[in-house]
């Protein structure tokens, strides 16, 4: 029987490449749900060529279109923000894979959760909110979560066959992004544009400015903590500009095991979906005399804050982690808009950390009010003050 998979966010940089990978292996995966926030256009092409049962455009306002483009086939069309968290309990789903961008994600996968159904996730926003109650929820609905986060699956590809009582430290590796070896005074002036050029991945606008400021990296730093149960002094940055390692762990004997391969995140979709099988694939091999250097460095934390602050919220807990997040969201949206620079933004997350109230033990609704009061202070920060005032 084919393996169903419901594709949150199936319009962007994970959604297409996921789908790629289902048309790779069509004899093993169907897919019964697709859902996308905006993209109408290509959410319809994705109906249209894969057939899903059901399918959600979250913006109201493109409802109609998508409506109208699919009425003649049997395909469920629904919108907004509650017909994306409600789709995923379908009877038809067997995985949902994560690939929505920021907290917008949490809702849904907890849903998805409680409806017993598999994880695969990119989006590592909802283990930076909602860690510890996450991975209690996949204990208590015993369903699994996969990661498809590069590094994430590199970890979980060296942790298999492992006894995870012997793992020592994890090394999660990064590129740096475009700015590594940058000082203060030269990041004050860089713009959007330089930001969203990445040496070695092509991937969403949010994510691509999280690289280069690093707070992806302190974001995955605290997905790490969650999916393998290691504290925050176990888990060690290692920038490695050639994203050739994509993590490693580093075991009680000394041994270090490290995964490679060329950058292409169809690789680690495809393992989340298949694990823990792994099925041939054409995808172009790495080879040593193409990459016959592998170069590695300490992160700047002076100068990248941002990573400095992720592991700051983590290692406090509670609602730190969420504060972070959300402070963060809205941080890379101004700086996107040209309405903050790019060192302020780790000036606005500090600031949020600094302002909204600590809660050691949140609870969901917890949380989500975290998030809300947060965003609501950095937009009324951002402006009521003159942002050099940060
Ligand atoms: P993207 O911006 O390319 O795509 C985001 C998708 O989510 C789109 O389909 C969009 O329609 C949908 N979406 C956006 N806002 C939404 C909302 N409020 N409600 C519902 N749907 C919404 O982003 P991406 O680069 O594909 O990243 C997705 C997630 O995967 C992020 O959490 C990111 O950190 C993670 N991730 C991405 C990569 C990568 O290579 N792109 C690698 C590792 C992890
Ligand atoms: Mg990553």
């Amino acid at each position: 029987m084919k393996k169903r998979i419901a594709i949150l966010g199936s319009t962007g940089s994970i959604g297409t490449q996921a789908l790629a990978v289902i048309q790779q292996q069509c004899e093993r995966f169907e897919v019964t749900v697709l859902t996308a926030h905006s993209n109408a256009d290509l959410l319809i092409r994705q109906a249209l060529q894969y057939r899903p049962k059901a399918v959600v455009i979250g913006d109201e306002k493109e409802y109609r279109q998508v409506k109208e483009a699919l009425s003649a086939y049997s395909i469920d069309v629904t919108t907004g923000a509650t017909a994306v968290e409600q789709i995923v309990e379908l009877d038809v789903i067997d995985t949902v894979l994560t690939a929505i961008v920021g907290s917008a994600g949490l809702a849904p996968t907890v849903r998805a959760i409680r409806a017993k159904k598999n994880i695969a996730l990119a989006n590592k926003e909802t283990l930076v909110v909602a860690g510890a109650l996450i991975t209690q929820l996949v204990k208590e609905h015993n369903v699994a979560l996969y990661p498809i986060d590069s590094e994430h699956s590199a970890i979980f590809q060296c942790l298999v066959g492992e006894n995870p009582t012997t793992v020592e430290k994890i090394l999660l590796t990064g590129s740096g992004g475009p700015f590594r070896g940058k000082t203060q005074s030269e990041l004050a002036t860089v713009t959007p544009q330089q930001a969203l050029k990445h040496p070695t991945w092509e991937m969403g606008r949010k994510i691509t400015i999280d690289s280069a400021s690093l707070m992806n990296k302190g974001l995955e730093v605290i997905e790490a903590r969650w999916l393998f149960e290691v504290d925050f002094n176990r888990i060690e940055v290692v920038i490695h500009p050639q994203s050739i390692i994509h993590s490693m762990v580093q075991f009680t004997d000394g041994s270090i095991k490290a995964q490679m391969g060329l950058p292409d995140m169809k690789l680690p979709i495809q393992y989340a979906l298949t694990y823990p099988e792994r099925l041939h694939t054409s995808f172009p091999r790495l080879t040593f005399d193409q990459y016959n250097q592998l170069t590695f460095e300490k992160p700047d934390t002076q100068t990248f804050r941002n990573l400095a602050l992720a592991y700051h919220a983590g290692e406090k807990g509670g609602n730190c982690p969420c504060i972070l997040n959300a402070a963060n969201e809205i941080a890379v949206s101004a700086f996107l808009d040209n309405r903050i620079g790019f060192l302020q933004m780790s000036d606005l997350i500090e600031k949020c950390i600094n302002t909204i109230a600590f809660n050691r033990n949140p609870s969901m609704e917890d949380l989500l009010a975290t998030d809300l009061e947060t965003r609501q202070f950095a937009i009324h920060y951002l402006k009521h003050f003159n942002t050099t005032s940060l």
